[in-house]
C-alpha cells in the first residue's frame, strides 16, 4: 500500500473527513484491521484565509509549498491538498514537490463523465465559483457546462462556509438556503451538482434532496484509497 500525503488545516473540520473515509476506504477493501498509511501537515488555517482574502496568493503559495514538501519528507507517495479553493496555488504547490498531486477537479470531473454528466452546478467559495482555477479545469479539460448561484446566493455560500461550517457549525437555516440554491441551480438545466468545498458535505447529504450531488471530498479521498491500493486508472 502507498502512503497519502495530506496537506490539511483548511478546514480541520474537512480534513478529519478526509481522513475518516480515508481510512474507510482501506477498510472496506482490504479488511480487518487495515487502515490507510497517511502523512499529514494539517495548518493553521486563519493566517491562511487571512492570505487568501487579501489575495495573497504568492504568500499562500509559498506557505503550502513549505507544508507540502513537510508531507513529502514524512513519506508520502502522493499529495491530496484537502481544500478546493487552494487549488488556486496547485500549480506552485506541484512544482515544489517530486511526488504527483491528485487534483480534485480531475477526481471530480471523472467522477461526473463516468455518470454521463454534461452540465453541473457548483458550490463552493466564492474564490473557486468566481474564478475559472477550478471551474475552468472542468470546462476546458472535460467540457463539461458549469452552472454558478447568482451573486446574491453566491455570498451566502460562501459566508455559510467561512463563518458556520469551517468553525464546525452546522445550522438548519443554512441547509434551508443551500437546498434552494440546489434546487434554483437545477432549474437552469445542471444534472447534478458539485459540491466544490470540503466542509460542504458536513451540512447536505444525499438524501436531502433529489438533485445528484457529488461530495469532491468523499471523491478526492476515493480517488487517494484507489491510488494508494493501485486501483486508480
Ligand atoms: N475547504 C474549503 C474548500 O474546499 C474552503 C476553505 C478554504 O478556503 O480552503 O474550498
Amino acid at each position: 500500500m502507498k502512503t497519502c500525503g495530506l496537506l490539511g488545516g483548511m478546514s480541520w473540520e474537512s480534513t478529519a473527513g478526509y481522513y475518516r473515509a480515508i481510512n474507510e476506504g482501506v477498510k472496506t477493501a482490504l479488511g480487518g484491521l487495515h487502515s490507510a498509511k497517511i502523512a499529514m501537515y494539517s495548518v493553521d488555517f486563519d493566517p491562511v484565509q487571512q492570505l487568501q482574502h487579501a489575495e495573497n496568493w504568492k504568500g499562500a503559495a509559498k506557505l503550502l509549498s513549505d507544508a507540502a514538501q513537510k508531507v513529502e519528507s514524512a513519506g508520502a507517495d502522493f499529495l491530496l491538498i484537502c481544500t478546493n479553493t487552494m487549488h488556486k496555488v496547485a500549480p506552485q504547490i506541484e512544482d515544489s514537490i517530486n511526488i504527483p498531486l491528485l487534483h480534485i477537479a480531475d477526481a471530480t470531473a471523472e467522477s461526473l463523465v463516468s455518470e454521463g454528466i454534461q452540465s453541473v452546478g457548483f458550490l463552493g467559495t466564492a474564490f473557486t465559483m468566481e474564478q475559472d482555477f477550478l471551474t475552468g479545469r472542468l470546462t476546458q479539460n472535460y467540457d463539461l457546462k458549469v452552472l454558478i448561484p447568482n451573486k446574491r446566493d453566491r455570498q451566502i455560500v460562501h459566508r455559510v462556509i467561512y463563518q458556520e461550517l469551517c468553525m464546525g457549525h452546522v445550522q438548519a437555516e443554512s441547509k434551508a438556503e443551500y437546498l434552494r440554491i440546489i434546487d434554483t441551480l437545477s432549474s437552469m438545466g445542471a444534472e447534478a451538482v458539485v459540491l466544490g468545498c470540503t466542509e460542504i458535505g458536513m451540512l447536505i447529504e444525499q438524501d436531502d434532496t433529489g438533485v445528484k450531488l457529488f461530495d469532491s471530498t468523499a471523491i478526492h479521498a476515493q480517488k487517494a484509497v484507489d491510488c494508494a491500493l493501485d486501483k486508480a486508472s
